[in-house]
């Protein structure tokens, strides 16, 4: 039985799968089992930061597992303990969790948030605001704070206390912010919800009206952060300083890992026994994650940035393109013709791209060569126009 058909039989019906068996890579370039080569502008989504098999990232990961692959969290290692210190470094936050993905970062955060409003004001101060359009996960309280109805059946009941407030709309948020609220919970970037970049003014707003009713600031990076949007963290762009940041997805280069950095109001919220993960934070992925923060530098970014600008460049005003919103190396395409339709014409052709909402989305490896990024678009634009 091939591949696709056996995936078919016995893999759960969770996914739409593209007919792509991915096999291996190099970088920005994946094989497929006939041996036909593809340019990633996906990285998974978001996820292989330095592309596939980045070599000084699988040494840092082999290193490792000829260590030791596992040990309970119950005791220490040193992977976990130096990316967590320089994660603090790098964010001015005072202390990390780990997880091993996107959700249970936030699951973290949600937890933390209501734990120090009641700590502080009782249990009644519960209450997290979040936007509307927002993905924060497929857990049932990530769920909830998702604010999109169309994820909030089939599974019920849902975990109360969430209430969602319009994007870019101060008003609204500040509406909504009464005594029973303990945290806002934002992404810069909407990314499942179409790559939608929120605006300085309100971001800031928000941040002050948080700031001032000790309510917290929880940015959820899942996405955004590790040098996506061109800057280590999106929030470093807005000039906010958050409560909790979130990220998962591009961590660790591949391998799952998700955290959730606490900053200085709840760096002690979390005692013993109060939250914990089997895997979180294990020595593989943190070697994996050392390897790929220590080279999220500045000269980096300045790359991100500059080849996000090409990119927009290129395709603003082209034949068949609405509008390219989004930041840095995460874009989003209004299309004339159905986002899903480009994405399969595109794979024909060698070239993998994603889709968020109606929109085609890119999310390339931070790494690409300028080559392969040019190639892939001039494709893109062709299949875009006919
Ligand atoms: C992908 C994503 C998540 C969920 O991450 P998982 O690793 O799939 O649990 C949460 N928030 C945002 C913004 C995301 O993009």
């Amino acid at each position: 039985m091939d591949i696709i058909e056996l995936d078919k039989k016995y893999v759960a019906n969770t996914y739409a799968r593209s007919p792509l068996v991915a096999v291996s890579g190099s970088g920005a370039l994946i094989k497929d089992e006939n041996g036909k080569e593809l340019i990633d502008l996906g990285s998974g989504i978001g996820v292989n930061c330095f592309g596939a098999c980045d070599e000084a990232w699988v040494m840092a990961v082999e290193a490792q597992l000829h260590k030791i692959q596992h040990i309970s969290n119950l005791y220490y290692t040193e992977p976990q303990a130096q990316l967590a210190k320089l994660l603090c470094e790098k964010t001015g936050m005072k202390k990390v969790f780990f997880g091993n993905s996107g959700a249970e970062a936030n699951e973290c955060a949600i937890k933390c948030a209501r734990k120090y409003s009641s700590d502080k004001y009782g249990a009644e101060r519960s209450t997290i605001i979040t936007l509307e359009n927002s993905f924060h996960g497929r857990t049932l309280a990530t769920l909830s704070a998702t604010g999109q109805n169309s994820m909030h059946v089939h599974f019920g009941p849902f975990p109360e206390g969430f209430k969602y407030a319009p994007a870019n709309d101060f008003p609204a948020l500040e509406a909504l912010c009464d005594s029973a609220v303990c945290a806002v919970m934002l992404e810069l970037v909407q990314g499942e919800g179409g790559v939608n970049p929120l605006d300085k003014e309100y971001v800031v707003k928000a941040a002050k009206l948080c700031a001032e009713n000790d309510i917290l600031l929880i940015i959820d990076e899942v996405q955004t952060g590790n040098g996506r949007t061109g800057s280590l963290y999106a929030y470093m762009q807005y000039g906010i300083t958050p409560d909790i940041v979130t990220t998962a997805k591009g961590l660790a280069g591949g391998l799952p890992l998700g955290c959730a950095m606490l900053g200085e109001k709840v760096e002690n919220t979390m005692s013993a026994g109060t939250h914990g993960s089997t895997f979180g934070g294990n020595p593989i992925c943190a070697a994996g994650a050392l390897s790929i923060l220590s080279r999220l530098d500045g000269a980096l970014m300045d790359e991100v940035k500059k080849k996000g600008e090409y990119v927009k460049s290129e395709l603003e005003g082209a034949k068949g393109i609405k509008s390219v919103s989004g930041l840095g190396l995460m874009i989003g395409i209004e299309t004339e013709k159905d986002a899903k339709e480009i994405a399969r014409e595109c794979l024909d052709r060698g070239v993998i791209v994603l889709t968020a909402k109606t929109k085609v989305r890119l999310l390339p490896p931070l790494t690409i060569k300028q080559e392969e990024l040019a190639k892939a678009i001039q494709i893109l634009k062709g299949v875009i126009a006919k």
